[in-house]
Formats: structure tokens, C-alpha cells, sequence
């Protein structure tokens, strides 16, 4: 079980915390329940020796039985647990459960004590139970596995937490089984980028402070404002021509993106951890401390005043390539990192940065306008704005969506999962479509200037295309199919295009050549 304190999905103004279902040492369910699976089932039997491996270095003197007990007991709470697709409804996952309620919800075990160790337990009213059926399924694993095997696991999960932190023996056994077994990663990266993304997951904020005063100009600033507001702007007008939305969605659609809140670049108050008390020579501790720390921070939320401005809620930080649309919040994050090539630069030609950087603001807006989100208000409330018929018309297209990602295999014998991508692959479609309109507007009935003999929609494409280039080892790509909720980047960067009216435009693309899809196979949405 983990916890996460965030702004509640039904009263937006206060924070509220998520009980969810977590204990797994593979990166989803389908690791222990695909049994059919050669790779899959090869993976299983790597990940037992490699727990028997760890906890022989750490002293453990039955070894072996104790990593097929805690095998059983990962596949048991992997049997309980909702899979991707689940995962994604929210509103399956808002179920609410008052304190004096929550016992009887897992009856072995006593959640309300834990509340109280936390030491929130007098600041709160209910909780929120992702997957209740999850904790009553946990519950009853809890009576029937023998404590010692819960010894084991537990010892287990906290070796394997801190394994990239110990000694070299743990760290190279941590290595060879998450990176190379399960990624095909050959080598660790050097211990100097190691450090990076420790301080970055540890202390985000205060590297973020130093990495945007360094890296991120004034002038980037300003531009990708700009670009941020015609995509806004683009936006606003194209709600109108929607075919899929009825007038009265439409004009709650227009109040939800004019409450939209983009932040830019770096947040505009940052966090302080002057109370972190860090040894200069204690890593574990440190991080043990670090989370401490951080946890502390989130629990402190609880019971206090909702402050939009900040950018922890999601978290991510300046220095991350990332970009993020939060539903309950109603905003979007793009960070300094991403504010680069191949994304975008400040003085680039305006075709590329509306084709790379402002398909990707326009993926982002979109999230505000998808089925996921059509549950949620402007205030970030759980709200359902959309009338039946909005919902039946945009289900057409995103079956046709599934129906095409579904059909692609980037490797053999595995096919992306389109339902389990499907929100993520019409945020493509939509945020790309939208780009091209704003692009166009931004030339004023101009043609679009040639350079290197290319026209500017044509380089608006290429922008997009190269955003997406892409190396991944085959191992990666299939963990990245099971459990990631976006298709793979070659697929991002390919399937969007074929369905844009302007991509066949721009380069004359005919019945025959590769890329072509016949009209009527083509997904439109924005
Ligand atoms: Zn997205």
C-alpha cells in the first residue's frame, strides 16, 4: 500500500489523501500474471533468483525458500490488483471512506492505527480508496500468509529500495536485474549522472532553482509564452467547429479553458529545505531522511489552504524533459528542460517550434477536453460536463483510434495495447492538429516561407517527426508497452502524422506511397 496527498478529486479547494495499491518488485501485474508469455515467464524466474541473490548478501540463511515464498506472495497481490486500464477510470477510483468506516474495509489489518502513526489521523475526515477491492483482497492475504513470510517481503522491499545505495555487490546485483535483464541495459550510467537524478529525486526543487537561473534565458521565456498563448487562442476558436461536441458542452468547454493555468518554465515560489539535515557521510540516511522529509511535506497539506501556484502537486521539476496536464488542478506544466531542442528553441524558424513544442502544448491542453477529463470541471472538480451524446459521438472516434494503434506492432509478436494508450494517442492527434491551425494563423494569410527548400508546413512535420527519433533496446520497448500509458515514440511520431489532412498536403503524400491512409480510415478530432 502507498499513500499520496493531492487536491480532492470532488471539493478541488482541499487536499485529501489516496490509499493505493503498491508492494510489487516487477513494474506491473502483468509481470507475474502472464504465464503464456515466454519472455514474461523467463523474467519471473531471473527476478527469484535475484531476490534469493539479495538476500543471501544480506545475511538471510534460507535463502532460496524464502524468495519462492515471497514470489507467491508478489503473484497473490498482483492477482488483486486492477490492471492499466481500471487504473485510468477515475471515477472507479474516487470511493470515499469516512475514518470510523475504514477498518471494515480491510479488517486484518488496522489502517486507522497507521493513520494515526502517521500523525494525521486528527486532521482528516475520510480517505480516498483507489482500489477497495484491492485492500479487501490484501486483507485476507494478510491472515493467510504466515508471518514469517511477511518478515521476508518486508525485508525484501526495503533491500530492494535502497539496493542502488549499498554497497557495490548490491548496487551491481540491483543493476543486472532492473536494467539488464528487464531493459537490456549492458552498462550503469557514471556515478556523476547517478548523483544528478538522486539530488533531482531528493531534492528537486533546490537543484531546479539553480538549473533554471543557468540554463533557461529570459528570451525562452518570452517565446514559449507566446506560443503558449496563440495555441490558447487557436484553441478557443477551433471549440467552436468541433463536430463531436454539443453548443451547450461547447460553452463549458470555453469556461474550462479560459480557467486553464499554464506554468512555464520554473515555478514562482520554490520549496524550502532548510530543515533537511543532511551527513556528509551517510547516503542511506540521508535518503531515508530525504523521504522523511518529503512525505512530511505532503502530509503537512492535509487540513491546510489549496495553493494553485505551486508545481509540486504533480511533482515535477524544472529540470525534468517532461510535460504535464493535471486534471484536478486544471493546469499544465512545461518545464525549463523540455524549453530545448529538439523541442524548441527561442530564435528557431516558427514552423519548427509550432511543430515539435506546440504540438506538445497542444497535447497537453487537449487532456482538458478528453473523455478522461470530461468528468472534471473547470475547478478540477469530478464533474460530468459532456451530454450522452458528446460521449457516444467522441466514442466513435476513439474506437477507430484503438482500432488503428491496436494494429501496430513495433516489435515482433507485441502489439500496443490501444485501449491502454488511447487517451495519450488522441492528446497526439488533437495537440498536432491543433499546432498546424495555430502555425497557420501565425502567417497571416502569408505563404509560409522555403528554407533549405522546404516549405514551412513541410518543416512543421519534420519538427514533429524529430521530436519523436527515438533508440530503444527491445526488452525496454516491451516493458514500455506493458505498462506505459503512451504508445512508443516511433509510434508517436509516425501514426499522428498519417492521420492529419496537412501532413498529405504538405508533401503530396498519394494512394501508393507508405504512409498513405485512405480518407475514410483517417481519425480527425480537433
Ligand atoms: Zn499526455
Amino acid at each position: 500500500m502507498e499513500f499520496d496527498v493531492h487536491q480532492d478529486n470532488k471539493d478541488s479547494s482541499h487536499y485529501a489523501i489516496d490509499l493505493r495499491q503498491s508492494g510489487l518488485g516487477l513494474p506491473d501485474r502483468n509481470y507475474y500474471l502472464k504465464n503464456d508469455d515466454v519472455q514474461i515467464k523467463g523474467i519471473q524466474k531471473a527476478y527469484q533468483l535475484h531476490i534469493e541473490k539479495m538476500l543471501s548478501m544480506a545475511g538471510e540463511t534460507n535463502a532460496s525458500d524464502a524468495a519462492g515464498a515471497i514470489m507467491e506472495t508478489e503473484t497473490a497481490l498482483a492477482r488483486v490488483q486492477w490492471d492499466s486500464v481500471d487504473r485510468r477510470n477515475v471515477l472507479k477510483r474516487y470511493n470515499k471512506v469516512t475514518l470510523d468506516q475504514l477498518n471494515a474495509q480491510m479488517p486484518a489489518y488496522d489502517l486507522l492505527g497507521f493513520l494515526r502513526a502517521l500523525g494525521i489521523a486528527d486532521r482528516i475526515n475520510y480517505v480516498i480508496l483507489s482500489e477497495p477491492s484491492y485492500f479487501a483482497g490484501l486483507s485476507k492475504l494478510v491472515e493467510e500468509t504466515p508471518l514469517a513470510t511477511w518478515k521476508s517481503y518486508l525485508r525484501w522491499q526495503t533491500l530492494n529500495s535502497y539496493a542502488p545505495f549499498l554497497s557495490a555487490r548490491f548496487v551491481d546485483e540491483n543493476f543486472a536485474f532492473n536494467d539488464t535483464t528487464l531493459n537490456g541495459i549492458p552498462q550503469p550510467e557514471p556515478r556523476s549522472k547517478r548523483g544528478i537524478d538522486l539530488v533531482t529525486s531528493t531534492l528537486g526543487e533546490a537543484l531546479g532553482k539553480i538549473y533554471v537561473a543557468e540554463y533557461f534565458s529570459p528570451k525562452s521565456q518570452e517565446k514559449a509564452d507566446q506560443l503558449v498563448r496563440n495555441i490558447l487562442i487557436t484553441y478557443k476558436q477551433s471549440i467552436d467547429s468541433l463536430d463531436w461536441m454539443s453548443p451547450a458542452t461547447k460553452e463549458e468547454a470555453q469556461k474550462k479553458l479560459a480557467a486553464i493555468v499554464p506554468k512555464v518554465g520554473s515555478p514562482t515560489k520554490w520549496r524550502d529545505y532548510s530543515s533537511l539535515v543532511l551527513g556528509r557521510h551517510d547516503l542511506v540516511g540521508n535518503i531515508m531522511r530525504a523521504n522523511d522529509f518529503n512525505n512530511r511535506y505532503y502530509l503537512d497539506k492535509l487540513g491546510q489552504p489549496v495553493d494553485r501556484s505551486l508545481w509540486d502537486m504533480s511533482p515535477m521539476t524544472p529540470q525534468t524533459v517532461d510535460s504535464y496536464y493535471n486534471p484536478g488542478t486544471n493546469d499544465f506544466i512545461l518545464t525549463a528542460a523540455i524549453l530545448q531542442p529538439p523541442f524548441f528553441h527561442p530564435t528557431a524558424d516558427d514552423a519548427v517550434n509550432y511543430g515539435a513544442i506546440g504540438a506538445l502544448i497542444g497535447h497537453e491542453i487537449s487532456h482538458a477536453f478528453d473523455d478522461r477529463s470530461s468528468n472534471y470541471d473547470e475547478k478540477g472538480n469530478l464533474r460530468n460536463w459532456w451530454t450522452d451524446e458528446d460521449h457516444i459521438r467522441f466514442n466513435e472516434k476513439k474506437s477507430a483510434l484503438i482500432k488503428e494503434y491496436s494494429a501496430i506492432s513495433p516489435t515482433a509478436g507485441y502489439f500496443v495495447n490501444g485501449e491502454q494508450t488511447v487517451s495519450e494517442n488522441i492528446a497526439d492527434n488533437a495537440g498536432l492538429s491543433v499546432a498546424c491551425r495555430a502555425y497557420e494563423t501565425s502567417l497571416h494569410g502569408k505563404a509560409s516561407p522555403v528554407i533549405d527548400g522546404f516549405t514551412g508546413e513541410q518543416r512543421f512535420y519534420m519538427a514533429y517527426a524529430r521530436m519523436w527519433q527515438n533508440k530503444t533496446r527491445e526488452k525496454a520497448l516491451i516493458e514500455w508497452m506493458e505498462t506505459n500509458v503512451h504508445s512508443p515514440a516511433q509510434v508517436r511520431g509516425y501514426i499522428t502524422v498519417q492521420n492529419q489532412a496537412g501532413f498529405y498536403d504538405a508533401f503530396d503524400v498519394k494512394q501508393g506511397d507508405p504512409m498513405f491512409l485512405a480518407p475514410s480510415s483517417r481519425v480527425s478530432i480537433w
